[in-house]
């Protein structure tokens, strides 16, 4: 994407947000060589990365579904509607900023956790416990003990 100041052709997407059912994306894009901000509105057909699975199968990418893995961690939470639903526009939003073909699971796993985290302790360690399954158990275990800090944490406040 070129700069519309000075030409130059590294620009780096700093911001980017699905518009309308996936018809186009909005983005916020930096020119590396003067500085300034532009926003383009691209309609292309739209460029969702395909998912890789962890078996290494390969799949469209399907919003609903991380919709509902952040829903059922959420469940009797005090979690709104709208704030699962800003989970999963962030996620997108950095799937679109990553602009790479493909994306795994693992780093959509990685990234809702780093917004459920913020969002609510248990909803997040619900989720964390069923994405780390597929993780090695020495990462599981040092982690299990950072959440359990983090968790108590956020109990006193
Ligand atoms: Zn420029």
């Amino acid at each position: 994407m070129k700069c519309p100041f000075c030409q130059q052709s590294e620009t780096k997407v700093v911001d980017s947000r699905l518009l309308k059912e996936g018809q186009s994306v909005r983005r916020r894009r930096k020119c590396e060589s003067c500085e300034k901000r532009f926003t383009t509105y691209e309609t292309i057909e739209i460029s969702m990365p395909n998912i890789v699975k962890l078996d290494g199968r390969r799949e469209p990418y399907k919003p609903e579904k991380i919709y509902s893995g952040i829903e059922k961690a959420c469940q009797k939470r005090p979690v709104s509607t709208e704030q699962v639903e800003r989970v999963v526009e962030n996620i997108e939003k950095c799937i679109l900023d990553i602009s790479s073909k493909e994306v795994s699971t693992n780093d959509i796993g990685k990234l809702a956790m780093m917004y459920l985290r913020n969002l609510d302790p248990v909803a997040y360690i619900r989720f964390a416990s069923v994405y780390r399954k597929f993780q090695d158990v020495e990462e599981f275990v040092n982690d299990l003990q950072h959440d359990e800090e983090t968790f108590n944490t956020t109990m006193r406040e």
